[in-house]
């Protein structure tokens, strides 16, 4: 027989110890699956649950709007290329519906708050809901699912890979979720408002007990009108309201205006600092993803609240 020679029996060896050395190489290079996502946020999702599995291209860059934007030209090139696409979804990306329903037709589209139960949602109007859900770490948790069950139809050997960094992922998200709660009790209860540009804070109003007043409405496709402006000049300045705060990818018009206007009624109001609403840091801002996003936004709220920096 061929390995009963000693010499041909090492040499055997030898090849199959090189095949060894080879395949953990080959299996790390290149990712299994190729997926673009609407916003900073989706994108860190993705890469949450995909890891060194799924390369992630996002299409919206830090400090976008997902309100108003257009897809580009180069946008389509990226999305016709994609192998899945995962979008925010219940209208945040309301520019981008036609387009997504489009490609709908040929690529898989997941779009992971409109995956969640319905009587967990802050309704708008008839049939629409405030798209605004990661600022619940708790109610974000549950879109993971979603993705879990989008990467693994689409590279079926990585589902216990999915599984196992979806758990991790959820209780991180739990926990975090406890940690805000606190740090949030400790500003008292009467001070606890947050004033902001666009309405993107209500589920964070409503998960950890903070008053939310948006001066523009859910989306910042709609204008503030001189009456709310001054309806809620009305309230900074009768419950003493220390500070308002700006939005990274909203404009500070407004919030101006009612800094102006408390000014004019003998009470000045600081600008709280700017809170990170529909997109997340860009490289180097320590806020690349959506944990670090919340743990910011609570240090500037507390901050700007409590007259503590
Ligand atoms: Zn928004």
């Amino acid at each position: 027989m061929f390995f009963e020679n000693p010499k041909f029996r090492a040499l055997g060896v030898a090849a199959l110890a090189a095949v060894a050395v080879v395949l953990p190489a080959a299996r790390a290079e290149p990712p299994a699956a190729t997926v673009v996502a609407t916003t900073t946020v989706v994108a860190d999702l993705v890469r949450q649950v995909g890891g060194d599995r799924v390369a992630v291209d996002c299409l919206m860059g830090a400090g976008i709007d997902p309100h108003s934007y257009r897809a580009t030209p180069r946008d389509a090139d990226r999305l016709a290329r994609a192998k899945l696409v995962v979008a925010s979804g219940l209208h945040l990306e309301g520019k981008l519906a036609e387009l997504l329903s489009r490609l709908a037709r040929r690529v898989p589209v997941t779009a992971v708050a409109d995956t969640l139960p319905r009587d967990k949602l802050l309704p708008v109007a008839d049939n629409l809901y405030d798209p605004h859900v990661w600022f619940d770490a708790r109610l974000w948790s549950l879109c993971v699912p979603a993705v879990v069950d989008a990467l693994t139809k689409l590279d079926p050997d990585g589902r216990a890979h999915y599984q196992a960094r979806a758990a991790e992922f959820i209780a991180r998200l739990e926990a975090l979720d406890d940690r805000l709660r606190d740090r949030l009790a400790t500003i008292p209860k009467q001070r606890r408002v947050l004033v902001t540009a666009h309405d993107a804070f209500r589920y964070f109003g409503r998960a950890y007990d903070v008053e939310v007043v948006g001066v523009q409405g859910t989306s910042t496709e709609s204008e503030a009108g001189l009456a709310d402006i001054n309806r809620l000049v009305e309230m900074i300045v009768s419950r003493g309201i220390p500070a308002v705060f700006v939005e990274t990818s909203v404009s500070e018009r407004n919030v101006a205006a009612l800094r102006e206007g408390a000014q004019a009624r003998g009470h000045a109001v600081a600008m709280g600092g700017q809170l990170y609403s529909d997109a997340l840091g860009g490289p180097g801002s320590g806020a690349e993803t959506l944990e670090e996003v919340l743990t910011a936004n609570v240090e500037t709220i507390h901050a700007g609240l409590t007259g503590k920096r």
